[in-house]
């Protein structure tokens, strides 16, 4: 998977550096995790926030008790699921990335709750591009408002964007949805904000990603192998 972004950034003329790879271990055990990590892999995504501190707690106590230098890099995780307020704690302490803030509510609770010798919990603003009722994610035109009441907020900073889009197969369309993706941190930035992130790509979608400047891509089944249909 690496050397594939690294050729993919290559042909789109970007520095592979700029790229993380956040591997999505939604249904994957503890020991999918462990074994990933131990091939240099540091960036782990998860959705559902009791499966996230179920396997945070067992690989804490896994890092903990293996030697500083035989561990490498210590996990880094990557909240993407919907985030319900009354769960909001669980992540406020534990992760160090929330992708998928849609409500001011959240982020003054997670804002309350981070704990202060914590660094602050860097957040992507989650936008629904494709206008889908369904889908998560605040319209394009409420991220700016949104983004003006966060920065009151103390222990929060505010990375960037994240979104799923509707899927397609045809890379020009995916190509469209992300390009509004990023006109959108473009406007964000012209009003002041400091913001460098685009969570942005999947499995199916991730190259189209790149190629409009995407620099978090969450992959979970091209890493991992097909999730159980059945869970989710
Ligand atoms: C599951 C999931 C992914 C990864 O999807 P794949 O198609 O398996 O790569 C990425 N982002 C979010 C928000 C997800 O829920």
């Amino acid at each position: 998977m690496r050397a594939a972004i690294a050729e993919a950034c290559t042909q789109a003329g970007r520095d592979p550096a700029g790229v993380t790879l956040i591997a999505v271990s939604k249904t994957r055990s503890v020991a999918e995790i462990a074994s990933l990590h131990r091939l240099g892999q540091s960036d782990f995504g998860e959705n559902y926030v009791q499966e996230f501190v179920n396997k945070y707690t067992e690989l804490a106590n896994i890092q903990d008790s293996t030697k500083a230098s035989e561990q490498g890099e210590r996990l880094h995780w990557h909240f993407i699921g919907a985030l319900q307020a009354n769960k909001s704690r669980w992540i406020a302490e534990r992760a160090d990335w929330v992708h998928s803030l849609d409500r001011l509510r959240i982020a003054e609770r997670l804002a309350e709750q981070r704990p202060a010798h914590l660094p602050p919990l860097q957040i992507c603003i989650q936008v629904n591009i494709s206008h889908e009722a369904r889908k998560a994610g605040v319209a394009p035109d409420a991220v700016v408002p949104l983004a003006e009441a966060m920065a009151a907020l103390p222990n929060l900073k505010l990375r960037g964007l994240m979104a799923i889009p509707a899927p397609s197969t045809d890379r020009t369309q995916q190509r469209q949805s992300f390009a509004k993706l990023r006109q959108i941190l473009e406007t964000l930035k012209q009003e002041g904000h400091a913001v460098d992130v685009l969570s942005m790509g999947m499995s199916a979608d991730w190259q189209a990603a790149l190629q409009e400047g995407a620099t978090h891509l969450r992959i979970g089944t091209a890493l991992f192998g097909p999730r159980p249909s059945k869970t989710r």
